[in-house]
């Protein structure tokens, strides 16, 4: 038996990255898989196909999901096209790293709609189609420098700080109702985010990490797996570390 058959999962921002990994480690164990993104580009078309080439139900739906009306709105769609939503991940994120001295009002604003008011737009979308069939989990994706802070991400590190507090919250609101809501902090890991970062700025990383390596896109979606399957049946409101050891 797969550990999500018969499931449907929201995943947020997959057209590459972590959130890709997750949609394609949901649908091998057998979740119907829903995904957004922002860009309706040659990449999220094939990542689509991968994820339906596991054999399973998936379709793409591209909107910003910083946008209130249009996070309520396409909720609303993929349950009239999937039936329900057990698992929501609430991935999509975007850096726009500078010191604050340096920092503009667009960049701090950005970085807070996307990261954190989207968790806020489509956790409020899916809560009460989720209370009516009586469960469900959701999964935040915050960071290590939500909880250690980081030179340079002032408005990433208070972005991902605010979903841990969020997803504590949510899930002492709604825990009586069987929803589950966790989030993961991964550290560094290699994906397009990271991949821009000057050499000297990753090795100091990875000097850091007791594990001696930056994690992958399939390191998170292991995570993930367990939190959106029955196995964490009694965890709620915790944030566990992705990190190889970096944050004890
Ligand atoms: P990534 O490779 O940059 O991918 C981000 C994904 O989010 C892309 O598919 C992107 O779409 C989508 N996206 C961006 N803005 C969006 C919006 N407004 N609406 C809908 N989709 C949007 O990032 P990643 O490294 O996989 O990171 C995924 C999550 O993990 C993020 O929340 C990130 O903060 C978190 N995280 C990453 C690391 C790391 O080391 N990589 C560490 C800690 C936490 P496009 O392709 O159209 O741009």
């Amino acid at each position: 038996m797969r550990l999500l058959e018969g499931k449907t999962a929201l995943i947020t921002g997959a057209s590459r990255g972590i959130g890709k990994e997750i949609a394609l480690r949901f649908a091998q164990e057998g979740a119907d898989i829903a995904v957004t993104n922002i860009s309706d580009d040659e990449e999220f078309k094939q990542a689509v196909e991968e994820i339906a080439n596991k054999g399973v139900k998936a379709k793409g739906y591209v909107f910003n999901v910083a946008d209130f009306a249009d996070s309520q709105k396409y909720v609303e769609e993929i349950i009239k096209d999937f039936g329900k939503i057990d698992i929501l991940v609430n991935n999509a994120g975007i850096t726009r790293d500078t010191l604050l001295m340096r920092m503009t009002e667009e960049q701090w604003d950005l970085v807070i709609q996307v990261n954190l008011k989207s968790v806020f737009n489509l956790t409020k979308a899916v809560l009460m189609p989720m209370m009516k069939q009586k469960g469900g989990s959701i999964i935040n994706i915050s960071s290590v420098v939500g909880v250690s802070g980081n030179a340079g991400q002032s408005n990433y590190s208070a972005s991902k700080a605010g979903i841990i507090g969020f997803t504590k919250s949510i899930a002492k609101e709604v825990g009586s109702r069987n929803i589950r809501c966790n989030a993961l902090a991964p550290g560094f890991i290699m994906t397009d985010m990271t991949a821009r970062l000057p050499e000297e700025i990753k090795k100091e990383w990875i000097d850091k990490i007791p594990l001696k390596r930056g994690g992958t896109p399939s390191d998170v979606a292991a995570a993930a797996l367990f939190l959106a399957s029955d196995l964490s049946s009694y965890i709620t409101g915790q944030t566990i570390n992705i990190c190889g050891g970096m944050l004890t």
